[in-house]
């Protein structure tokens, strides 16, 4: 097939030093989805790529697209936005390259991701400006809506075995200790948990479930990375560690589940409070 000019906004996820003078970058586009491109001379200090290409920038890009290929040229770029809040902070840089790493290994392919870019440059933002405490929950959250984006919406509704809906559940026993359960995406409500064995998975208290389900809700729902801002600012003390510990241990698990190329992300090890843990 014959290559096409194709102009498109992009997030860079990723980028490589090539040659003398060359990069190649990983981005997410809306039309085109994740795809990578060789920009000759991009680190000429005349490059006509300006700072497009700089790791989590958002620019507009003109790409010589080849169908079929693992690598375009890009014929321009332009920066639209760089998030500087990222570079200033580590943990917050830390995240940020997480959130990147997250998006490139579980994209497949090109495929348009329209949703899924508008929400990557939303979080963006609010890993550059939600208060630093918020920080692991809120990524957390998202890598939850990005699963939902893709498909993989936790089914945090109702009780996977009885049906009652977590919504209305207004008696005292429903109000007890919900069981999540990785592998099947969801929940099982009290008296349905207490069937299962006791490491079934773990066990989130009526209050936090109803916070995980208020984290995970997808776009589809309305929900955007401001939204999850938003449920945070409800607490703004920093969270309880124990919940975070909690939190990262079940999205961990219910992302190796559920998405195949997901295994755990490099650069959240640099975090340092460890695991997702940046502290306040
Ligand atoms: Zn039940």
């Amino acid at each position: 097939m014959i290559s096409a000019l194709v102009s498109c906004e992009g997030i860079v996820l990723r980028n490589l030093r090539h040659g003398e003078t060359s990069r190649i970058a990983t981005l997410l586009t809306p039309e085109l989805g994740k795809i990578g491109v060789m920009a000759k001379g991009a680190r000429d200090p005349k490059s006509p790529f300006g700072a497009s290409l700089e790791f989590l920038s958002h620019g507009s890009f003109v790409v010589y697209h080849h169908p079929g290929r693992d690598l375009h040229f890009l014929r321009s770029g332009a920066l639209e936005r760089e998030f500087r809040g990222l570079f200033r902070d580590s943990d917050r840089f830390i995240l940020g390259s997480a959130f990147a790493e997250f998006l490139e290994r579980v994209l497949q392919g090109e495929e348009p991701a329209c949703e899924l870019f508008d929400f990557a440059l939303q979080g963006l933002q609010v890993l550059e400006t939600a208060p630093r405490p918020a920080l692991p929950e809120l990524f957390r959250g998202m890598q939850l809506r990005v699963a939902s984006i893709l498909g993989y919406a936790p089914r945090l509704e109702q009780c996977l075995r009885c049906g009652c809906a977590v919504g209305e559940a207004e008696s005292a026993a429903a109000r007890g200790a919900w069981t999540f359960l990785p592998s099947d995406g969801g929940v099982l409500c009290p008296e349905c948990g207490a069937r299962e064995p006791v490491d079934a998975g773990p066990r989130l208290s009526f209050r936090a479930l109803r916070r995980l389900r208020a984290m995970a809700l997808g776009r589809s729902n309305g929900a955007t990375p401001g939204h999850a801002a938003a449920v945070v600012r409800e607490r703004p003390s920093a969270p309880d560690p124990a919940w975070i510990a909690l939190l990262d241990g079940l999205v961990e698990d219910f992302l190796r589940y559920h998405l195949d190329s997901y295994r755990g992300l490099r650069a959240l090890g640099a975090l340092s409070g460890g695991g997702s843990g940046a502290s306040g």
